[in-house]
């Protein structure tokens, strides 16, 4: 067993080492918080702020979150939790066409349930980018203004081509040095409609020389008619996000901006936009800087919005929250838990490096939590009848079966012998293979808190599938009584009597791709969606399990574990999605 307690201390990473510098520097002393987001007059005589960090979570609303948001999650959350820091929720709606709604509550909820709240002492963190378009709009006049940026009327693919290559320098555009005064009043016009889409963008005048190509005077604003679900039809212009995201954190007073890798080269803009505003007093000091991290790659799994979005609606799957996917809507249903992901962004860690995580160490890790937050019952899923000849016809008799192997506390369950049980197909052989220590004609097994019994016989049909196996039992092996231990047997299976027991459906899940790393090296990750993802089967099961609320956790002895879907179930007609097998069976080669 391992100890759940060690294997959850939060490792160090190099984030970690960044903010512990910062504390001992008191790099962030003299940072100051109104006690809502805005520029340098709004921070300038509030008091210091209470958070000693401030980091946030910024999905952009257009789509639902992954496992690869909740490594996010818990980091920057984790992160202000331990450096007595404040966590944003501020939702990155700047592109106003894929965004919506249901995507934000759904988010929210998401968060929620990695136990994770914006709210600190009554007070509420969560922000919309989009409330920040007028200072953004302000900014950028105010980068005009003092000769930093300019408004380009080449047309798309002009700037493309004169933004140079890798080897090649660019060209400067014939409007950068226009006079501020027409940059201005091109700029205005951008905003009040008079321009038609992407017929001019604001660009940010740096140095198309740059061996940095985002250098390259990079667009800052561009024409969109476009329906926002916060501002409506105000605007027809946009920020970009690498504009705006740098505002966005220092209207916040974020300290550590943390973001994935691909962003590193976005880094000097970012520090370039900060400097340039509080250069012109439209920002203060301290800034927020930007950290880069590895994201998380899940083996046989896709963590792209855009990939996940057609899986959803070309019908691959059922929807959003279909238990295959790696949504955290998916996960939940599948009976993935918070403490299951906790553990296993722990172990997993944050790096530098880009890398592949085997899907094995999120299954591990949920099989860890589960494995010490699940009571045990029995399921036969796939049954056949079993029938003790020599056990007499009407009685039923007690055997207990203890909850939970690990924590007697819980205490032991009444399950009913009877003389008609099912027990599983596959723990029958009319011709044993060689290290079966299951049933077959002669051979002995002890049935789990119960007897020990003798296979004596078999039936068969008409197409010679076996329908039955008959057995007799030994009266002094009862578990649990003296000397019931006498008889030796190497099998031990697991049963429920027919007249205690219900019929239901289960849902085998497995791997939604059977490719290890789907899509990779031009190929289609379409095409290699598993066949066998969902295997829905109609099982025996104990009694009590009918009566359990949707969500309820159990592991099914000998199978793994198993949650009663919060979806699909009705009262009294659970259906159960197979979490994990207790085992890992992937076959590696
Ligand atoms: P996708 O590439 O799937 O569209 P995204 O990065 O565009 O994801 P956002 O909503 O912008 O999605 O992401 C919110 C936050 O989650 C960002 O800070 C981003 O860095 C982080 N994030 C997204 N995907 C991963 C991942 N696979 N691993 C770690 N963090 C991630
Ligand atoms: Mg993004």
């Amino acid at each position: 067993m391992s100890d759940h307690k060690t294997t959850t201390q939060a490792p160090s990473n190099f984030i970690r080492g960044v903010i512990e510098r910062d504390l001992a520097n008191q790099s962030y002393a003299g940072k100051t918080w109104a006690g809502t987001p805005g520029d340098a007059s709004h921070h300038e005589k509030a008091p210091m702020d209470e958070a000693k960090i401030r980091t946030r979570f910024p999905p952009e609303p257009n789509g639902y979150l992954h496992i690869g948001h909740a490594k996010s999650i818990f980091l920057n959350f984790g992160l202000a939790k331990d450096y007595d820091g404040i966590c944003h929720l501020r939702f990155d709606d700047t592109n106003p066409e894929k965004e919506n709604q249901e995507y934000v509550d759904s988010i929210k909820s998401n968060v929620s349930w990695l136990g994770f709240s914006w709210e600190q002492n009554k007070t509420s963190h969560l922000y919309f980018a989009s409330n920040y378009f007028n200072f953004m709009y302000e900014a950028a006049e105010s980068l005009i203004q003092s000769g930093h940026a300019y408004v380009d009327k080449q047309s798309p693919d002009e700037i493309r081509i004169n933004r140079g290559t890798l080897t090649e320098p660019g060209k400067n555009s014939p409007w950068r040095d226009k006079s501020i005064e027409e940059h201005l009043t091109w700029f205005r016009e951008m905003r009040d409609g008079k321009h038609p889409d992407g017929s001019m963008i604001l660009r940010a005048k740096i140095d198309m020389a740059s061996p940095n190509i985002n250098l390259r005077d990079p667009a800052i604003y561009r024409i969109k008619r476009a329906h926002h679900h916060n501002t409506g039809d105000t605007w027809c212009i946009y920020p970009m996000y690498t504009f705006a995201h740098p505002i966005e954190d220092a209207l916040e007073k974020i300290t550590h901006s943390i973001c994935t890798l691909e962003f590193e080269d976005q880094r000097p803009f970012y520090d370039w936009i900060l400097d340039r505003l509080i250069e012109n007093g439209l920002l203060s000091k301290p800034q927020p800087r930007q950290y880069e991290f590895a994201r998380l790659n899940l083996t046989y799994a896709v963590l792209s919005k855009r990939k996940l979005i057609e899986l959803v609606e070309d019908k691959h799957v059922t929807g959003w929250d279909d238990p295959r996917l790696p949504t955290l809507e998916g996960a939940r249903r599948r009976g993935y838990t918070p403490e299951g992901f906790k553990l296993f962004t722990d172990r997993i860690g944050v790096s530098k490096a880009d890398s592949w995580i085997d899907y094995a160490t999120l299954e591990e890790s949920m099989r860890e939590v589960l494995n010490i937050s699940c009571e045990r019952r029995i399921a036969v899923l796939d049954p056949i009848e079993l029938e003790i000849t020599n056990y007499p016809e009407n009685i039923e008799e007690d055997c207990f079966a203890p909850n939970h192997p690990l924590k007697p506390e819980l205490e032991k369950r009444i399950v009913k012998l009877s003389k008609s049980l099912w027990i599983e197909r596959e723990d029958f052989m009319e011709v044993p293979s060689k290290q079966f220590f299951r049933l077959y004609p002669g051979n002995m097994v002890r049935l789990r808190y119960g007897y020990v019994v003798k296979c004596t016989s078999f039936e068969k049909d008409v197409n010679d599938k076996v329908t039955k196996v008959l057995c007799e039992y030994l009266p002094d092996t009862k578990s649990g009584t003296p000397g019931s231990d006498s008889v030796k047997v190497k099998g031990n299976i697991h049963w429920v009597s027919k007249n205690h027991c219900y019929h239901g459906t289960i849902c085998l899940y497995d791997k939604l791709f059977s490719a290890e790393h789907p899509g990779s090296q031009d190929t289609n990750y379409l095409e290699q969606l598993n066949p066998n993802s969902c295997i829905t089967i109609e099982a025996a099961l104990e009694k009590s399990l009918e009566a359990v609320k949707p969500g309820e956790q159990f592991q099914f002895e000998r199978h793994g574990y198993f949650v009663a879907d919060i979806k699909d179930s009705k009262p009294n007609q659970p259906i159960f999605n197979r979490t994990v097998t207790l085992k890992d069976t992937s076959q590696k080669t």
